[in-house]
């Protein structure tokens, strides 16, 4: 908690300094209330919640002094209700194996190193692990793979940079079920650039994956960066449409000023949140927690 804490300095620097100059043992009246609802929207929080916050601060309470902490508390409770029905930890013990998880986002967001930290992860509560080198465009997203495969002790599937991700696809799904590993984590291309090739390999990653199970990819986890606030509203949306978001993992909460875009992206589309990325390094990935984020954020 203390590294969140740390984490979302930032995030939560900008919401507590702007709230302790508008309450200032002055009476409430409807601008300071309109100041807050700035300043909330500044920090990504979202219209809905912003609207929540204000008019219950502003219910019956006009002409009468609010304290800067109470109007924290006020901003703590109410963003830990937005998330605290999303934060659901990734259930890997459903009895399938494998068990098999597609990792999708953007590149650059944090996707191979997710890979990796959560590898790290399972393999810690005694899971084998298999990872799928399925960045078939990028040489360093493969290379990345197979270091994050011989540091967490996990079987890597990987071709040379340029081949066909559906067939790495395929070869992982058989290999996996060979090896009767527990976990296979596939990753894949994010290039954004081109929607419709995304949106097309995606597609045919995921048809290939079927045809060895109908029932997989079991899980498929969006990483949004949470330094790029309102890109990732947009991300979930195409994300979503394409693959078939089940989870997301929002990465970089260590010293972002755009944590809020979480609460956003929580009130408007309600998915689950799995994990946090809080640094680069194997064991910077926690469970996702409402409180602990709530009140990391209120400061
Ligand atoms: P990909 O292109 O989506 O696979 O992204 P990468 O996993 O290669 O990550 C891109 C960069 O973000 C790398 O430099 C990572 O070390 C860094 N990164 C990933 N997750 C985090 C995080 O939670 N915090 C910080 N500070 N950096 C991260």
């Amino acid at each position: 908690f203390q590294r969140l804490r740390r984490g979302l300095a930032r995030s939560s620097s900008a919401l507590t300094e702007g709230i302790s100059s508008i309450f200032t043992k002055r009476k409430l009246d409807q601008s300071m209330l309109d100041e807050l609802e700035d300043i909330l929207l500044q920090a990504d929080l979202g219209l809905d919640t912003a609207s929540s916050i204000t008019e219950r601060l502003g219910s019956g309470r006009f002409d009468k002094e609010i304290s800067p902490e109470e109007v924290r508390a006020v901003l703590a409770e109410e963003v830990e209700k937005v998330l605290a029905p999303v934060a659901r930890p990734l259930d890997l013990n459903r009895g399938i194996r494998p068990h098999v998880v597609l990792m999708v986002g953007v590149n650059g967001t944090g996707k191979t190193t997710t890979i990796g930290k959560l590898a790290s992860r399972l393999a810690a509560d005694g899971k084998t692990v298999m990872l799928a080198a399925g960045d078939t465009f990028r040489a360093a997203a493969v290379e990345q793979l197979k270091i994050w495969g011989s540091r967490t002790g996990a079987d890597v599937v990987a071709r040379d940079a340029g081949a066909d991700a559906a067939g790495l696809a395929f070869d992982a799904m058989q290999a996996a079920r060979d090896k009767n590993v527990d976990v296979l984590l596939i990753d894949t291309a994010g290039r954004l650039q081109n929607k419709a090739e995304l949106m097309a390999e995606l597609e045919k990653v995921i048809r290939v994956i079927r045809k060895v199970d109908p029932t997989a990819p079991h899980d498929v986890l969006l990483t949004l960066d949470a330094t790029t606030g309102q890109n990732a509203m947009n991300q979930v949306e195409i994300f979503g449409k394409v693959a078939g978001v089940t989870g997301l993992v929002m990465t970089k909460l260590d010293g972002t000023a755009r944590g809020g875009i979480l609460v956003a992206i929580a009130a408007k589309h309600g998915l689950p949140v799995h994990f946090i990325g809080v640094g680069e390094g194997i064991d910077d990935l926690e469970p996702f927690s409402a409180r602990d984020f709530a009140e990391a954020i209120a400061g």
